[in-house]
């Protein structure tokens, strides 16, 4: 058993049986043990790769969203480039890169990032050295006096939710137990009451984040009083939908939930229905949810494959396939534009 198995199972006995939403913040971001803050998990290298570390080209497409909003916004002489989670820094690296010659741009953005993880901060500030970032635990403590333009890639849905099942005509929280040294699934009753529930049928698994709705709330309250632009990809679907995809991932394959905890990713689908709820609530608009290929041939990625395999660059259309296609990450992905004032 590990150190924080150990610590997992002792808080397990002391408070009794556990929510998902707290295993996975103990085994994602325990300050001493936790996987993120301990490991640099991208990469082929890592655990599990993400668009920006398969290709510059996710990067410099979404930096020519970030211009095109900067534009709309009226070029504001400042504003904050903030992205949630940003891994090894690379995505935003690319972007600023692809937005050097957009005249103003570069100088107007300030780089401000939201992340847990000393190991990746380091990462980040090697990438970003160019940019000055300011590192921020929470969003309360970035400034409140100019327009903001947010990207979050693959952070969504490494925030805790947690799981309920149906079991005769009732909830029941899905939680877990320490037996005989082990981890298991238990389940104990809940007064909790969700909307699809009419439509629920006995063994069905209905997952909720309140931390990634809260999240969202932020996210939406700062653009509503500051006015911007925000940009959230991750894999997950429009509609809520019954299913445990509840995973864990260590060398690029699923293993058992369970598994060397602290050691492997864990994550789940995220449901973006009930993010288009918060955004209605707060009032920001929103387009339609998009598959991320359909997003990024929108946003012209085809045309720099093009230009990028005139210049002799390798794999593109490999990257681009990749990126794109309906079977790879090109419709798992999804694609959520929110923005409030202009
Ligand atoms: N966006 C990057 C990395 C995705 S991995 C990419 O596309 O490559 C998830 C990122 O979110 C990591 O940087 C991780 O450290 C960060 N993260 C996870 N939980 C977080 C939290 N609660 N608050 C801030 N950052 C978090």
């Amino acid at each position: 058993m590990n150190s924080l198995e150990k610590i997992i199972h002792q808080e397990i006995g002391r408070d009794g049986a556990m929510s998902v939403a707290r295993f996975m913040e103990l085994a994602l971001s325990h300050p001493q043990y936790g996987y993120y803050v301990c490991k640099d998990p991208l990469g082929q290298a890592g655990d599990f790769v993400t668009a920006p570390e398969v290709s510059q080209m996710f990067g410099e497409v979404l930096g020519a969203w970030a211009a095109h909003s900067w534009m709309q916004m009226g070029r504001p002489s400042q504003f904050i480039l903030l992205e949630c989670g940003p891994g090894r820094g690379t995505l935003m690296a690319d972007m600023m890169r692809a937005c050097a010659g957009v005249d103003g741009f570069c100088d107007a953005a300030q780089v401000h990032l939201l992340e847990v993880s000393p190991a990746l901060k380091a990462k980040q500030a090697e990438a970003l050295s160019a940019y000055s970032p300011q590192w921020h635990e929470s969003l309360e403590s970035l400034r409140k006096d100019v327009p903001i333009i947010i990207i979050a890639n693959e952070f969504f849905d490494a925030l805790p939710f947690e799981q309920y099942i149906y079991i005769e005509d009732r909830w029941f929280e899905r939680v877990i137990v320490s037996k005989e040294g082990a981890f298991e699934f238990s389940v104990k009753p809940s007064d909790r009451s969700f909307s699809v529930s009419e439509k629920a049928k006995d063994g069905d698994v209905l997952e909720v984040s309140d931390v990634r709705v809260s999240m969202m709330k932020m996210l939406c309250e700062h653009i509503k009083r500051h006015k911007g632009a925000g940009l959230i990809i991750d894999y997950g679907h429009a509609k809520t939908a019954f299913g445990d995809t509840f995973q864990a991932i260590k060398g690029h394959e699923s293993v058992p939930v369970f598994s060397r905890v602290g050691a492997c990713d864990l994550t789940s689908h995220v449901d973006f229905e009930p993010l288009y709820g918060v955004a209605s609530d707060v009032e920001v608009l929103t387009q339609p949810l998009m598959e991320q290929g359909d997003f990024l041939k929108m946003l012209g990625i085809e045309a720099r494959a093009q230009y990028l395999k005139q210049k002799g660059a390798d794999g593109i259309e490999k990257d681009l396939h990749r990126l794109t296609a309906r079977g790879e990450m090109g419709a798992l992905f999804k694609v959520m534009d929110f923005r409030y004032g202009f």
